[in-house]
């Protein structure tokens, strides 16, 4: 049996849960398992997940937090080994990233984390992730056919695969008590996680102070894009640390990345280039970054960026 992870957001499955559901799917398909979920509240949705390849969903009826990684550990690995799952799925978020490892070690399992690909090889499972910043690929199997896979997200498109309904039920496991106590949370309301974005608007020193990024949001509003910025940006408090990408900030693989007044350094380039497509805007011709991107646009970005977001709002009224 494959068992599948998938985490929820304000009653909604996040974008990244249909991913490893997704994930999870093919492996099921390979391996000629049934494929179960297991996740923390109900919802109508849920029996839908069927045209993703599940046939069963599992909701755990207790009040689990979400963000406790101890808890949910001890919760997926009853499940998984009542159900004597061989592989358990999760997104490679923030959340997945710490139950992964616990979960290997509760489990004695291997790991393969930031997974972005599988294939199949005589029989066995390969699992395919980017190291050394994107610029070469590992391949993982496991001896025994059995593993924690944590999935990068934005590595597949979901996609329906039937047109049929899961079959939801609860279940009630016992879990231990967890030592992590939550003291507060902050949450960015109202903005996409910037490792599950599509889109992302990002800017650097180039912007010279923080009072210029007026013309950065209103670029990222009219594209539907998520904000991020380099490291120095954070740094000296211009944006908030959970915008910062690269080496040291997160890594990141939206469809398109827009980077306004970056130089394009290898630390900033490591979180970002897994970007499907890359556009640059720097008024320097030699900027490393350049070299990384799809499309580049040369110029002053005081010049250029007014001017692009009045095309986009131009070119959005007359569409709509
Ligand atoms: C161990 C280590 C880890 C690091 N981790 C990270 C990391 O995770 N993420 C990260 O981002 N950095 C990281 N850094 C820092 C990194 O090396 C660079 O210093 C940083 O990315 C540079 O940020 P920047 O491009 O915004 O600034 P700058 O290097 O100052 O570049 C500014 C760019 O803006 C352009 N520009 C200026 N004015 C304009 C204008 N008017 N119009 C258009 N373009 C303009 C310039 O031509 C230049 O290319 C790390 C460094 C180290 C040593």
């Amino acid at each position: 049996m494959v068992l599948v992870y998938i985490e929820i957001h304000q009653g909604e499955i996040k974008k990244s849960g249909l991913e490893a559901i997704c994930f999870a799917a093919q492996i099921a398909k390979l391996k000629s398992s049934p494929l179960t979920a297991l996740v923390l509240s109900n919802s109508d949705s849920l029996a839908g997940l069927g045209n993703y390849g599940v046939q069963n969903v599992l909701v755990a009826n207790q009040n689990i937090d979400g963000s406790d990684s101890q808890n949910l550990c001890s919760l997926i690995s009853q499940v998984a080994e009542k159900n004597q799952a061989n592989y358990i799925v999760l997104s490679n978020s923030s959340i997945g990233k710490s139950v992964a490892g616990r979960l290997a070690v509760r489990l004695n399992r291997p790991l393969v984390s930031g997974v972005n690909t599988i294939l199949e090889e005589g029989g066995k499972l390969i699992f395919r992730k980017s190291v050394y910043s994107g610029k070469a690929s590992a391949y993982y199997t496991s001896k025994n056919d059995k593993a924690i896979i944590a999935l990068s997200p934005n590595s597949i498109s979901p996609s329906k695969s039937g047109d049929s309904n899961a079959t939801v039920s609860s279940v009630e496991i016992a879990v231990q008590p967890s030592k992590i106590k939550l003291l507060d949370r902050n949450l960015v309301k109202g903005k996409i996680p910037l490792a599950e974005a599509d889109t992302v608007v990002s800017a650097g020193r180039g912007m010279k102070e923080p009072g210029n990024w007026g013309m950065i949001e209103e670029l990222a509003d009219l594209i539907g894009a998520s904000t991020a910025c380099s490291r120095p940006v954070a740094d000296i408090g211009w944006r908030p640390h959970h915008e910062h990408v690269g080496q040291t900030g997160i890594a990141i693989k939206p469809n398109l990345y827009i980077a306004i007044g970056i130089s394009g350094a290898i630390q900033h380039l490591a979180g970002v280039n897994s970007s499907r497509k890359i556009i640059v805007i720097n008024k320097d011709p030699e900027a490393p970054f350049f070299k990384a991107a799809d499309y580049g646009i040369c110029g002053d970005l005081f010049e250029v960026v007014p001017k692009l977001n009045e095309a986009i709002r131009k070119f959005k009224s007359s569409n709509s």
